[in-house]
């Protein structure tokens, strides 16, 4: 029997007609590339989402087409996010930190109809002119002051021309709540890179699942501040749960270093901010070498790559909760968020800091199966450790136009993460590392995060990384890979040292590598592949 409920579809478009109506005079405040601050209200934010939708349609473009946007987090990104996918479009996010080559293929393979960018990305622009010769539109997000003149891309458009001449009058279609909404994608560290294909559906339920109080804890009382970047799926959803509780919304532009960030938590008065460790470690440096303090931040949320211990107490002695979550470009991306049950709030701060360290307890609508080579469930006893498979309504099912690669092969209904991990009876999920990232020696598995965040806690070490060196005895060792902090010193002597007192013995690290940078992938994750070609030529 069928319910006598309304069968109103999930949409983007409804989330920002509820901000307009709800929230119309709530804040956007946007650091701009041009420079200075921008500001407007989720009413300015929905009017020219409108205009854009109409001028989108001038452009030719029809239901389904894909609309590349290479940008900071910005208000006319946020505007491209509602006014593409609102209209029935799709709103392709391009990572500009990606190889050139890799741009190139995503925007061909995505079969983009309008490219839009910042004036930052004009050079990487002009460098791809001869890929983008189809298009229809090349957009530049800036005003009529600030065009560039372009040799390499003679027809450039304005953004702000293209949007001053459109009606304030759009119809928002009803679609079905399944039509593709977004696409993002993977930093393909192994093949090509992969297209996941959001959904409106996807998108809604995802932005309703992050603004729970034990996940994001978001309200209309919230000032947020996404760090992590609207190009690498969706800015963790924020761009949509933000204005869906109508908190004021900061963005960063790209100004991402320590000062720029404290100047604009401090003078906006962010609450709530969300991103990677990379970022943190230049603020928290930053902070440190000019004792500042945070006025109002609370809480960071840092997923993206694991969080070490020693990042929380660095945190907590400015006063700032850590949110640690996990998530996957395939997975929208949260699944997992680290808050405490009530019966953990009376244990001993450092068993309490045990499980805040951990990637989280699956946030509703996201199931997870934890299991060993044969496939077989392991108990949850926060000890054993298997592959972990994930399904629900923010998964991806396959990838965009790759029919070869489903996301499924070997477990029907679940996708595969590729991340060995332990379950808790209370539901905490601790990762041991990625696949291919864990270290095996002597049929042991050693874990590569384990030891980074052990040598993190060491005061000369700015930042770790632990990668396998080929053992002619074990099979592989553990080499620890480093950065140290300015004027710092470290032996292998120190080094084994702080490890003995700390792991076991057959895990303390073979070899210290001290270096002046370590590499990072495009979405700023430790690139595992190029330090170990810089341990062992080669490899
Ligand atoms: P991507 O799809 O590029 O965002 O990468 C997803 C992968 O990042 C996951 O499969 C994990 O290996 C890793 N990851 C994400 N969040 C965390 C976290 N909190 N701790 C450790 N690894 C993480």
């Amino acid at each position: 029997m069928l319910a006598t409920m309304m069968n109103v579809p999930l949409l983007l478009s409804s989330i920002l007609r509820h901000a307009e109506t709800c929230h119309g005079d709530g804040e956007i405040v946007s650091a701009t590339v041009e420079g200075g601050l921008h500001r407007y209200t989720y009413g300015a934010l929905a009017s020219r989402s409108r205009k854009l939708a109409n001028a989108l349609s001038r452009l030719g473009l029809k239901s389904g087409d894909r609309v590349g946007t290479l940008a900071w987090n910005g208000y006319r990104h946020l505007e491209l996010y509602f006014g593409v996918g609102g209209s029935g479009l799709v709103c392709h996010t391009i990572n500009p930190r990606l190889f050139r080559e890799q741009i190139a293929y995503i925007i061909e393979h995505a079969g983009d109809s309008v490219l839009c960018f910042d004036l930052t990305f004009l050079p990487l622009v002009e460098g791809l002119a001869a890929e983008l010769k189809n298009l229809k539109a090349v957009v530049v997000m800036t005003d009529e002051a600030h065009m560039p003149k372009s040799e390499a891309l003679p027809g450039l458009l304005c953004y702000e021309t293209l949007v001053a001449g459109e009606p304030d009058t759009f119809d928002w279609p009803v679609l079905d709540e399944n039509t593709a909404s977004g696409l993002c994608y993977t930093s393909g560290t192994t093949g090509e890179p992969k297209g996941v294909l959001y959904s409106h559906r996807s998108s809604v339920l995802h932005a309703m699942a992050i603004a729970l109080p034990d996940v994001f804890d978001l309200s209309a009382a919230t000032v947020v501040c996404p760090i992590v970047p609207m190009f690498h799926v969706n800015a963790w959803g924020l761009p949509f749960s933000v204005p869906m509780v109508g908190a004021k919304l900061v963005l960063p532009g790209p100004h991402l270093d320590g000062a720029s960030l404290h100047a604009l938590f401090e003078s906006e008065g962010v609450t709530f901010t969300a991103g990677v460790p990379t970022v943190w470690l230049g603020l928290l440096d930053w902070m440190d070498a000019h004792g500042r303090k945070f006025s109002a931040l609370k809480r960071v949320a840092i997923g993206g790559s694991a969080a070490p211990p020693a990042m929380f107490k660095r945190f907590h002695v400015q006063g700032v909760d850590v949110l640690h979550a996990w998530g996957m470009t395939e997975t929208s991306p949260v699944g997992l968020a680290a808050t405490l049950k009530s019966k953990h709030q009376a244990l001993p701060p450092d068993r309490q800091l045990e499980l805040l360290c951990k990637q989280g307890r699956p946030v509703f609508g996201m199931e997870f199966r934890i299991v060993d080579h044969e496939g077989r469930e392991v108990p949850h006893d926060g000890k054993s450790f298997g592959a972990m498979l994930v399904r629900g309504p923010w998964v991806a099912q396959g990838y965009f136009n790759a029919p070869r690669h489903s996301a499924h092969a070997d477990f029907p209904g679940w996708f595969n993460t590729d991340d060995v991990v332990t379950m808790d009876a209370d539901g905490f999920v601790k990762i041991v590392d990625r696949t291919k990232d864990m270290v095996k020696s002597g049929g042991e598995w050693i874990s590569s995060i384990e030891l980074e965040n052990i040598a993190m806690a060491h005061p000369a070490i700015k930042e770790a990384a632990i990668v396998a060196r080929a053992d002619e005895r074990w099979g592989e060792r553990p080499v620890l890979v480093a950065v140290l902090k300015p004027d710092a010193t470290l032996t292998r002597e120190d080094m084994r040292a702080h490890y003995e007192s700390r792991t076991s013995k057959w895990c303390v690290p073979d070899d210290l590598v001290i270096v002046d940078e370590l590499p990072h992938t495009a979405t700023g994750k430790l690139s595992k592949k190029t330090i170990r070609r810089l341990i062992e030529p080669g490899s």
